[in-house]
């Protein structure tokens, strides 16, 4: 389990040898085509920024060589924010007193026909909350047999399960989990995330394991920026994507950088990160990892977002909603997070081909049952 293999990396160790790194370790890593997680370091430092531009045409190239001028395109829809944990930078934090809504069947059938209307998406996000006994396994179960008819391709960013049901939900439609770490600092996040399940770092870090086990399909992660020092951060989430490389082979990949924005209740981000800084992560990342699938969601905005497409990004959300029954009325309902870029699924779609890429609604196809 991957909790066991995190106790080798000392957190502070990690942040003193990325800020150690020169420009002669920026210079070897480029020259290689194999990138250690020792490499990665150096690209994500502060030694790297001159060499942007060089990681810029570097992380274009792989892209291209592996993804072709696609992006591939997502759409969320969240289902619950019915939430028992606390986490301090979250607007669904259990003591807002904000309105839950869980969607009815019905009612996730209507979000469905309404998101189709916006656009040909076929790749789902389906989001919720943790309040296992409102949005659940049983629930996730039955969301997705709703869902099936509509979408070829279902990934689910909930409560992180038992690997059982996980592969459960394979059974049921589910091909992707998507898994925000937040944070590799165990000690820090018991503050950030002090009750529920969700506070349990050691279950949320060893569910990416549960997901190989189980088969899914495809394994989203990320780490909330602006929680801690980002560059060790994303340094150990490298370890944990090398881990689960050679762990679960069989398994694709996807990366996300999403940036702090202030929830309810006014939390401030500790750490900010730059648009430039960003883009320095995203190159590292490709250059680390040449088929790991990079998205972008719209808290990024879309002039960013169509500079990075070029650059290095594979995937992105379109037209979303970030609150439950979003895609039908304007409910009542406090958003996740707020969306940056608000532009229709058909806008984002013209520039992307403006910009000679072709937008990817359909990437995959269940044969075998
Ligand atoms: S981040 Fe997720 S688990 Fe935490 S309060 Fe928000 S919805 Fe709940």
């Amino acid at each position: 389990m991957f909790y066991d293999e995190l106790k080798k990396y000392d957190w502070d160790d990690t942040t003193a040898a990325i800020a150690a790194k020169t420009s002669a370790d920026v210079e070897a890593a480029l020259r290689r085509e194999r990138l250690t997680v020792d490499d990665f370091m150096a690209l994500i430092s502060p030694a790297a920024v001159p060499y942007i531009e060089r990681m810029a045409q570097l992380s274009r190239k792989y892209t291209l060589e592996r993804f072709g001028k696609t992006i591939s395109m997502y759409i969320p829809m969240y289902v619950s924010n019915a939430c028992s944990n606390a986490c301090v930078y979250c607007g669904f934090n259990h003591a807002n007193p904000l309105t839950r809504i869980t969607l009815s069947m019905d009612q996730v059938r209507a979000e469905c026909e309404a998101i189709r209307r916006l656009g040909p998406f076929e790749n789902l996000l389906i989001v919720s909350g943790e309040f296992p006994a409102l949005n659940g396994v049983d629930y996730l179960e039955q969301v997705l047999h709703v869902a099936r008819p509509y979408f070829h391709n279902m990934t689910i960013e909930v409560m992180p399960l038992k690997e059982k049901d996980y592969y459960r939900l394979t059974k049921s439609g589910l091909n992707g989990v998507v898994c925000f770490q937040e944070t590799y600092h165990e000690a820090n996040y018991k503050n950030y995330h002090p009750r529920g399940m969700k506070s349990i770092f050691e279950w949320r870090v060893n569910g990416f394991d549960r997901m190989g086990a189980a088969g899914v399909h495809k394994i989203g992660m990320g780490v909330l920026i602006g929680l801690e020092d980002w560059r060790t951060d994303v340094t150990m989430m490298a370890r944990h994507l090398q881990y689960l490389r050679r762990n679960y082979w069989r398994t694709r990949y996807s990366v996300n950088f999403p940036r702090m924005c202030p929830a309810e209740g006014g939390y401030q981000p500790k750490v900010v990160m730059t648009d430039k800084e960003l883009a320095q992560l995203t190159f590292a990342f490709r250059l680390f990892d040449h088929d790991v699938d990079i998205s972008y969601s719209t808290r990024e905005s879309p002039s960013f977002r169509a500079n990075m497409m070029r650059l290095g990004v594979t995937s992105m959300s379109a037209g979303s909603k970030t609150e439950p029954g979003g895609y039908v009325s304007t409910p009542d309902a406090l958003e996740q997070f707020e969306v940056t870029d608000d532009r229709t699924p058909a806008e984002v779609a013209a520039e992307i081909r403006s910009l000679g890429y072709e937008p990817v609604w359909k990437d995959w196809d269940k044969l075998y049952d």
